[in-house]
């Protein structure tokens, strides 16, 4: 069943087309890598999918509801509980640093779904556990590895309940030894039946966790398909030419 239905989506900035007419469709708890050169236009496709980016054209339906259809924006207030039911993983972690572990992960809850301090408090307890990290919740984010920070801002998307999870390159940031702890939670979600986009140069990771992924080129959808056929038998020579330059 597909969760996220995206057609013909187009952006530009200025006269700069970054994304060209891309369709494609997420299905529930299906895991979607998606991988192409820096600069095809990854990011603003995730970010598009969340309103941080406003399209110029197309559609973007999630969980059967338009966030944008035809190019024309849902009401602010249908926007805002569209995307509510996705979380995003930034590369750069984008913790607050003047706030605790526990306190990043609760402040949204609080202020947005107005939870009480009792039942934030016993959700963080268990996603820190989750990530590993119950020690650290009284710690603030300086004193953290970039591992342990992104791992903080995974538990802080879940702290959401999204229905999907998107990461924008999570493990980019991070030193070579410190990825696998990031890419192991992301695993566990994935085992539990997380939907989740990930842009990612993680190619094992796509191989090994992904059900279809998708590979971008100069805002075009070049293919997409289960990580096998991309990997072993790539149709077209620009997904050729990436892969001899990546794995
Ligand atoms: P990727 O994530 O695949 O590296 P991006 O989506 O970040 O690619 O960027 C795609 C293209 O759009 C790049 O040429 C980039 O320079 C450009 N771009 C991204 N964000 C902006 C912006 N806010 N203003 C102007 N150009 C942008
Ligand atoms: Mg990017």
């Amino acid at each position: 069943m597909a969760i996220i239905e995206v057609t013909k989506l187009s952006k530009s900035f200025g006269t700069l087309d970054v994304l060209k007419q891309v369709t494609f469709t997420v299905n529930k708890h299906d895991v979607v890598a998606v991988i192409g050169p820096s600069g095809s236009g990854k990011s603003t496709m995730l970010r598009s999918l969340v309103n941080l980016e406003q399209i110029n054209g197309g559609s973007i339906n999630v969980a059967g509801e338009f966030l944008v259809k035809d190019g024309i924006y849902s009401r602010p207030q249908e926007i805002k509980r569209i995307t509510s039911k996705m979380g995003m993983v930034f590369q750069h972690f984008n913790l607050f640093p003047h706030l605790t572990v526990k306190e990043n992960l609760e402040l949204a809850p609080r202020l947005v779904k107005g939870e009480t301090a009792e039942e934030v408090a016993r959700r963080s307890e268990e996603l820190l556990e989750k990530v590993g990290l119950s020690s650290r919740a009284l710690d603030y984010p300086s004193k953290l590895s970039g591992g342990q920070k992104q791992r903080v801002a995974i538990a802080r998307a879940l702290m959401m309940n999204p229905d999907i999870l998107l990461f924008d390159e999570p493990t980019s940031a991070l030193d070579p030894e410190l990825t696998g702890e990031v890419l192991q939670v992301m695993k566990d979600l994935a085992e539990e039946h997380m939907t989740m986009i990930v842009v990612t140069h993680e190619m094992g990771f796509a191989k090994e966790v992904a059900g279809q992924v998708m590979f971008i080129d100069n805002g075009e959808i070049v293919e997409s398909g289960p990580p096998d056929q991309i990997f072993t038998s790539p149709q077209f020579d620009r997904t050729k030419l990436f892969l001899n330059r990546v794995l």
